[in-house]
């Protein structure tokens, strides 16, 4: 392993950001590591998790941060987002108010970060379709008004979860490259 991490590239650190229980965690368990588990406890102590991929013939190391339970707003310190070139800004599209609140997590998001810092928009839990409270369309506009990539995702069904976090990095790549 010593070998193999005397090979990386490039570290880029990406943080999570949204609302509580929208699945936050479970889109990390799921890109880690595969695994996603129904009770879920809320995030403790963890700070973050790394998996390495190539892309473009380059061992890029991606270093995921977790909030630790933060998500009140305003509540997350400037520390969580220092030398983030990626976010994930996670609704639940089952539960409207994670996506209104998406606004103000883009704001302290732009407020702290990078100014090129890539973002997506991520509405999660698409696995419960007959549930829906948001509409992609609402999503998409709100993505392109903001300027951000978007997907809707499920750490369930593996849906759209190594794509959307494989479309940030390939992203922050061409910009760091
Ligand atoms: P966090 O607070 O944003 O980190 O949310 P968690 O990852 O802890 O997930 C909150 C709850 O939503 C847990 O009960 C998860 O099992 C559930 N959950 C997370 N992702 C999905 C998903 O894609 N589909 C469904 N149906 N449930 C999910
Ligand atoms: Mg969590």
């Amino acid at each position: 392993y010593g070998d193999f991490n005397s090979k990386i590239d490039y570290v880029f650190k990406v943080v999570l950001i949204g609302d509580s229980a929208v699945g936050k965690s479970q889109l990390l368990a799921r890109f880690a590591r595969n695994e996603f588990s129904v009770d879920s406890k809320a995030t403790i102590g963890v700070e973050f998790q790394t998996k390495t991929l190539v892309i473009d013939h380059k061992m890029v190391k991606a270093q995921i941060w977790d909030t630790a339970g933060q998500e009140r707003y305003r509540a997350v310190t400037s520390a969580y987002y220092r030398g983030a070139v990626g976010a994930m800004l996670v609704y639940d599209m089952t539960k409207r108010q994670s996506f209104d609140h998406m606004a103000r997590w883009l704001e302290e998001l732009r407020g702290h970060a990078d100014k090129n810092i890539v973002i997506m928009l991520i509405g999660n839990k698409c696995d419960l379709g007959s549930l829906r409270a948001v509409p992609t369309e609402d999503a998409q506009e709100f993505a392109e008004r903001e300027n951000l990539c978007f997907m809707e995702t499920s750490a369930l069904e593996s849906t759209n979860v190594e794509s959307a976090f494989l479309t940030v990095l390939t992203e922050i790549y061409m910009i760091m490259s």
